[in-house]
């Protein structure tokens, strides 16, 4: 047994056997780990609070050698997303952020700077405040697992966007100008581009002061999910809510 100590964040977990419960974890020091902890639904002291999806705990487990499996051992709260208030829009973000990471993250494969990038998310979705930090991880999530396209300029020509809108479509990849658009083609609008720029540039707490609507990113947040729903080839089941809440 190689014992491991590590940041993490709970992304899920499965019942198995009894008071057993399978846990998918997203270690600072080895990426995504997935292990086994036993008796977890009975023992309050060894996971006590920590099991909840988006839990910022520090993660004791064995690694068993020759087995995929680890053993997780203990968990220690850093920080609970469930300290704070809850409302719909929020558990949606929080499932979306789970969901995204569990289906993007290669197994035992660090990313650090995904890591932090989650951290600062989840420090900014709060109840009133949930759509900047959402299209922000969507946006640098896409980017730093190498999915997102040019989003300056036409990936068909090259010609770049300046002041016009962009086209995307659910079957091809990248951003289209005008001229290269396929039929049935979804817009990106002006505003959007131009925050997609900023949102690259500058940290999250900077664009935490400003309004946001519901509607400012829309289209954006829709043109990230559906990159990330083709290069995962499945539905991201969480990003159904945002659309039942108009945004
Ligand atoms: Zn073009």
């Amino acid at each position: 047994m190689i014992p491991h100590q590590s940041e993490a964040i709970v992304l899920r977990t499965w019942p198995v056997r009894e008071a057993d419960l399978l846990v998918s974890l997203f270690t600072r020091d080895t990426g995504k780990v997935r292990g086994v902890a036993k008796a977890a639904l009975r023992s309050r002291k060894r996971f006590g609070g920590a099991l909840e999806p988006m839990t910022y705990v520090r993660a004791a487990y064995s690694e068993k050698p020759r087995e995929e499996l680890v053993q997780m051992d203990q968990f220690e709260v850093l920080a609970s997303p469930l300290l704070q208030s809850v409302d719909y829009l929020r558990a949606a973000t929080l499932a979306f952020y789970a969901e995204v990471l569990e289906n993007v993250l290669p197994d035992h494969d660090p990313q650090d700077t995904l890591f932090r990038l989650t951290l600062a998310a989840l420090e900014q979705t709060r109840v009133d405040a949930c759509w900047m930090p959402l299209t922000y991880f969507s946006l640098w999530t896409t980017r730093l697992i190498g999915w997102l396209p040019e989003t300056d300029r036409c990936t068909d020509c090259g010609v770049r966007f300046a002041d016009d809108v962009a086209y995307f479509h659910v079957l091809t990849d990248g951003l289209s100008c005008v001229r290269h658009k396929k039929p049935n083609s979804s817009v990106l609008s002006r505003d959007s581009l131009a925050l997609a720029q900023r949102i690259l540039r500058e940290p999250i707490h900077a664009l935490a002061e400003e309004a946001w609507t519901r509607q400012r990113a829309q289209d954006l947040r829709r043109f990230l999910v559906r990159t990330l729903e083709r290069h995962i080839e499945r539905r991201l089941n969480s990003a159904a809510a945002f659309a039942r809440l108009g945004g």
